[in-house]
């Protein structure tokens, strides 16, 4: 028996009075706590968790619905504006900041009656695939505390693998909620890039940054999709909703499904899995077939020059002078942009910075920057010819299991994790990571499947047919 029912159940229960949003809202807290070595959580928003709850209890004592996530609690990654706790995003650059807004996720969940009881950790600005960039701690993975439970929503995935609330948010530049969400064994969901605002989000790689649930069922993450999908005024890349997300219908049977072929960089274990996984679908009526998407080998190496040049522009704006961190002894200006950035940096941001500013650098710009840009609308062109021919992609999340904490030291190699995910972040695409099985030692491994851009509804239609047959 889980300890929470599904999202929806919960928010029927609360607005007919049989549950109260002040007990789910305690229950939450509660496990919170007793599950803290777990180090999944960064901070609570107590008191106004529970003033929001006792505020929604009475609404229903009243009368009113509260809305369609009446009284569910939920855990936001550190990097999405909140009120009632600091925003971090997991950087000593940032502590202390109290948000002046919501981030549009927030507000929109909040509308619908969810209430958020806490920040999880996460690699420090999203950077990273294990949370072991974590300016706070490394998250453990709740299958085995010497595991790392991915990255960067580390703390996302673990709380909901914890069950420490029925969902939570992350968001995905590179396979942020997909990785974790495959090394914790729960769904994680990255939409259609501009399907969910950015508006209110420590801003990452903003072509590729993609906020999305991380849940325990399909039904779970489609329906936070619903309540937050949809153009914001906020987010000028953010686009029109299509349909109803909960509309779970017409899944697997006659659908075809193009399977990556699985290289000897795919571990045996996984491979196993995904293999076994592919025929259940198989027998359930899919059509698999074959395919193979040949740009998408550069996918990685694109990623990593136009990410780090984003990077590199969106962090410039931590100058010491307008977040928390300053550095208190300087003699000039001059040197408090240097020493605030110094001091208040890790080494993975610092890193990146510098990557990111010389792909932008004259004379290099042609070489790097503008080269991954082609090469980027080579990958489109890649998956667009693909979805040709095939109505969905599947194949592994990520090439392993979860790894030991400590065990990736080189940058390059953390790097690698994130082969099998960086080509939706590119091409935009929705994609979500399903539990398929695990392997012998208890590790679970995630099945990825990817949509053509916009088709969210077909995409969770399936995964939750999928999710079925794999159970
Ligand atoms: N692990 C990838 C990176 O380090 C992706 C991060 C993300 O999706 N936020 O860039």
């Amino acid at each position: 028996m889980s300890t929470w029912a599904g999202v929806a159940d919960i928010a029927s229960d609360v607005q007919a009075g049989k549950a109260s949003a002040t007990e789910l809202v305690k229950k939450s807290l509660t496990l919170i706590k007793e599950k803290s070595e777990f180090q999944a959580i960064i901070g609570t928003t107590e008191a106004r968790a529970l003033a929001r709850a006792s505020e929604i209890d009475s609404q229903v004592q009243s009368g009113k619905n509260p809305g369609r996530l009446a009284g569910v609690p939920f855990i936001a990654k550190d990097n999405f504006l909140t009120f009632g706790s600091e925003t971090t995003a997991a950087s000593n650059i940032l502590k202390g900041f109290e948000a002046p807004y919501q981030a549009t996720v927030i507000k929109r969940l909040e509308k619908e009656g969810a209430i958020c009881v806490a920040k999880a950790n996460l690699d420090a600005f999203a950077h990273g695939s294990s949370t072991e960039n974590s300016d706070y701690f490394t998250t453990k993975n709740p299958h085995d505390k010497t595991k790392v439970p991915g990255g960067s929503s580390g703390g996302s995935a673990a709380a909901i693998a914890l069950e420490l609330a029925p969902f939570a948010l992350g968001t995905d530049t590179g396979g942020s909620i997909r990785l974790p969400a495959s090394f914790c064994g729960i769904v994680g969901y990255k939409p259609t890039y501009g399907l969910v605002s950015r508006s209110g989000i420590v801003a990452m790689a903003s072509s590729c940054d993609a906020p999305g649930p991380l849940a325990a069922s399909v039904s779970d993450a489609a329906l936070v999709l619903d309540v937050i999908a949809g153009r914001d005024e906020l987010d000028s890349t953010s686009i029109d909703r299509q349909g109803q997300y909960t509309e779970l219908t017409g899944g697997l049977k006659g659908k075809t499904i193009g399977v990556i072929e699985m290289d000897e960089h795919i571990s045996g274990d996984v491979r196993q899995v995904i293999d076994a996984s592919i025929e259940k679908l198989a027998k359930a009526g899919a059509v698999v077939k074959p395919i193979k998407l040949p740009v998408n080998d550069y996918a990685l190496a694109t990623y990593y020059i136009i990410q780090t040049a984003e990077v590199s522009s969106n962090l410039s704006r931590y100058d010491g002078q307008r977040y928390p961190y300053s550095y208190p002894d300087a003699k000039d200006l001059d040197e408090v942009y240097k020493k605030s950035r110094s001091i208040g940096f890790g080494a993975e941001a610092k890193r990146r910075i510098i990557l990111g500013t010389f792909v932008l650098s004259s004379g290099y710009y042609e070489a790097y920057y503008q080269k991954a840009q082609l090469v980027r609308s080579k990958i489109i062109n890649d998956y667009e010819k693909v979805f040709n021919e095939v109505d969905f992609v599947a194949g592994p999340t990520a090439a392993t299991t979860a790894f030991p904490i400590g065990e990736v030291q080189d940058p390059l190699q953390m790097y690698l994790t994130d082969v099998l995910t960086v080509g939706a972040n590119l091409a935009g695409l929705p994609a979500i990571s399903l539990p398929a099985g695990k392997n012998d030692a208890g590790l679970p491994v995630g099945l990825q499947l990817l949509a053509p851009q916009r088709k969210d509804r077909e995409l969770l239609a399936l995964a939750s047919a999928a999710e079925e047959v794999l159970a």
